[in-house]
């Protein structure tokens, strides 16, 4: 059994509302779960995958800021937990990642950029977050995602619905957009 460092929970006031945050450590990688005071036995939670460039940096390579955003407010409003699952770059690290991005620069998408790096389309991993979930006795969830691949992977918890997540395109994430739909099998 491997060994999670967890914190104590502390309040986070945010611009979107006040959350409660709880940090967990996994060898050298720390999650955050974000979540209200109002967690019902089925609350909706969105499993954010951290994305540097998108979530800070305000990025239009990807839509993940604006996804972020938009879970803070819904989960502000309707009760739920936030996931920030710290696997960059779907889990190829801020130097893939931007390695990737160059070979995008040259034309390539970002389904062959990651496989010329050597790397699968997705290396993500969703143990430590089935782990959270049990640490909250969460049993049942409404997934805030439009990846259906999120629904199989997380195989011991029951996703009883799945609430979308759905982003405007801008002249820069089309393309990126487009291949999570044709070739991730995203529901956009
Ligand atoms: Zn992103």
């Amino acid at each position: 059994m491997r060994k999670i460092d967890i914190s104590q929970v502390a309040k986070l006031p945010t611009i979107y509302g006040t959350f409660n945050i709880q940090a967990f450590k996994e060898a050298d990688k720390e999650h955050l779960a974000i979540y209200t005071d109002n967690l019902t036995d089925n609350p909706i939670v969105r499993v954010h995958s951290e994305c540097l460039t998108g979530d800070a940096l305000g990025s239009k390579k990807c839509d993940c800021g604006e996804q972020l955003a938009y879970a803070q407010k819904l989960i502000a409003k309707e009760g739920g937990m936030i996931i920030y699952h710290r696997q960059e770059g779907r889990n190829i690290g801020l130097v893939g990642k931007v390695n990737a991005y160059a070979l995008q620069d040259k034309g390539l998408n970002t389904v062959e950029a990651n496989h010329q790096l050597g790397f699968k389309a997705d290396e993500r991993t969703y143990d430590i977050v089935e782990y959270i979930l049990n640490h909250f006795g969460l049993k049942k969830i409404q997934l805030l995602t439009n990846n259906p691949t999120k629904i199989e992977l997380l195989k011991n918890i029951e996703i009883t619905k799945r609430v979308p997540i759905v982003m405007d395109s801008n002249p820069y994430n089309q393309d990126y957009l487009k291949v999570k739909k044709e070739q991730m099998g995203h529901l956009l």
